[in-house]
């Protein structure tokens, strides 16, 4: 299965997709952790990018695909895939079809949550990231996240109603506990994957 998660910065995309990952065998695919990974590298295109990402802007499509294409190019991704952060704007999304030569999405999941719900998920995403000793990450904060929320509704937010005229947009309630919107996906793709042909796996 071919997937992209859809939602805003703090709907919980994250955690799903690693659920989603686990239960149907698939890699997720994160362009934020591939992002963070490049900057913990040190390397010169690695610094461009934590000045971005700091100020919660979007990195430019070119960079961005080239980065997803060659991750998709890795063997364990030939047969499916959950991708979380991308596509971000239509042109990641048309760049992302050209990618898949010969095979297409399987569903798109969009995690529809209020925007009031946001800062406090993120905020606890903070906290928790720091009580557990981990790394606290650096767009984490109410003012970045104003930012992100921004190009959320501005580049990313179209894409909903560009999959859905494409009929593969499934949207789920993010509000729910995790182990509802876990249960809600579960039963949305499993439709989907009984539905799929041996061809379509491809
Ligand atoms: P995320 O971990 O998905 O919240 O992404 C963190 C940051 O990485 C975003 O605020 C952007 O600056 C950058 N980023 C991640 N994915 C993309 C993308 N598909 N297009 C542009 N920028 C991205």
């Amino acid at each position: 299965m071919k997937l992209i998660l859809l939602g805003p910065p703090g709907a919980g995309k994250g955690t799903q997709a690693n659920r989603i990952s686990e239960r149907f065998g698939i890699p997720h695919l994160s362009t934020g952790d591939m992002l963070r990974a490049e900057i913990r590298s040190g390397t010169s295109l690695g610094n461009t990018l934590r000045a971005k990402i700091d100020a919660g802007i979007l990195i430019n499509d070119e960079t961005i695909s080239e980065i997803v294409a060659l991750r998709l190019n890795q063997p364990d991704a030939a047969s499916g895939f959950i991708l979380d952060g991308f596509p971000r704007t239509l042109a990641q999304a048309n760049a992302l079809d050209k990618m898949l030569i010969g095979s297409t999405i399987s569903a798109v999941v969009e995690l529809v949550v209020n925007e009031d719900v946001l800062s406090e998920r993120i905020r606890s995403r903070a906290a928790q990231a720091m009580s557990a000793g981990a790394e606290v990450r650096s767009d984490d904060n109410l003012s970045t996240l104003q930012v992100r929320l921004n190009a959320y509704y501005e580049a990313t937010r179209p894409l909903s109603r560009h999959y859905d005229m494409k009929g593969l947009l499934k949207q789920v309630n993010g509000l729910a506990s995790i182990e509802e919107v876990d249960k809600e996906i579960a039963s949305v793709l499993n439709s989907i994957l009984y539905r799929l042909t041996p061809g379509d796996l491809i």
